[in-house]
């Protein structure tokens, strides 16, 4: 199938009050044009570079999500015109998308990455220390970054049982952290669910789905 038929089949079964960020890492522009021209307007990407490239060479009204892991030398390759960072793992990320932020005059959305695999995941913060950052000092004075949400990623798994637990582990942290936010943090943004996952996610309350193989195929 086509990707404008891809995308207009998930976009027939996603609620209102989910985002679709079509996932476009490794993809020619050609595809991203397709689904471009098909309405989409929300790609998301994972390495710094390809994204910074792929937003030289496309329209300029797509928002650019960075799902990858993000690190801090290379915020700086993207300041300018990222709209969601989506895994933010530490207070040292924050501090430096902060910094560059403000070099350029304005506030970058970012969602803090919540480490909810069972498996030994490299990526991603205990509740803990996402509870401790919003209600931080330090964290109210960095007045260019705005944490709008979290996101997770669920173990790489075929047992549907295990994935349901990870996702409601993400949910119910998002619960807690919104009984806790401040001012300074307006929490609406639950981003769990991949081409494999989605539905599921939508089940246990993402309200952002990144999906990259259903709209633009395999991967080489
Ligand atoms: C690649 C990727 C996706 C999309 O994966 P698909 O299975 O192709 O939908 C979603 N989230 C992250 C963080 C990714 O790196």
């Amino acid at each position: 199938m086509s990707i404008k038929a891809n995308l207009e089949n998930i976009k027939s079964i996603l609620p209102e009050h989910v985002t679709l960020v079509a996932v476009s890492k490794t993809k020619p522009i050609s595809d991203l044009m397709e689904a471009y021209n098909a309405g989409q307007r929300i790609f998301g990407e994972n390495k710094i570079q390809e994204m910074a490239e792929k937003y030289e060479a496309m329209p300029k009204d797509i928002e650019w999500h960075m799902i990858g892991h993000v690190q801090r030398n290379k915020v700086k390759y993207m300041a300018e015109f990222v709209n969601l960072i989506h895994g933010v793992d530490s207070f040292k990320l924050l501090k430096e998308i902060n910094k560059q932020a403000k070099k350029h005059n304005r506030t970058i959305d970012c969602l803090l990455q919540i480490r909810i695999a069972t498996e030994d995941s490299k990526f991603g913060m205990s509740f803990e220390d996402a509870s401790e950052i919003i209600q931080s000092e330090k964290f109210s004075e960095l007045k260019n970054v705005s944490v709008i949400g979290v996101m997770g990623m669920a173990t790489f798994t075929d047992d549907k049982r295990q994935i349901e637990n990870e996702f409601n582990r993400l949910k119910f942290a998002f619960d807690a952290l919104k009984g806790l936010q401040t001012e300074y943090c307006k929490l609406e943004i639950i981003s769990m669910g991949m081409s494999g996952d989605y539905q599921l996610a939508i089940d246990c309350g993402s309200t952002m789905v990144r999906v990259g193989s259903s709209i633009f195929g395999l991967r080489s």
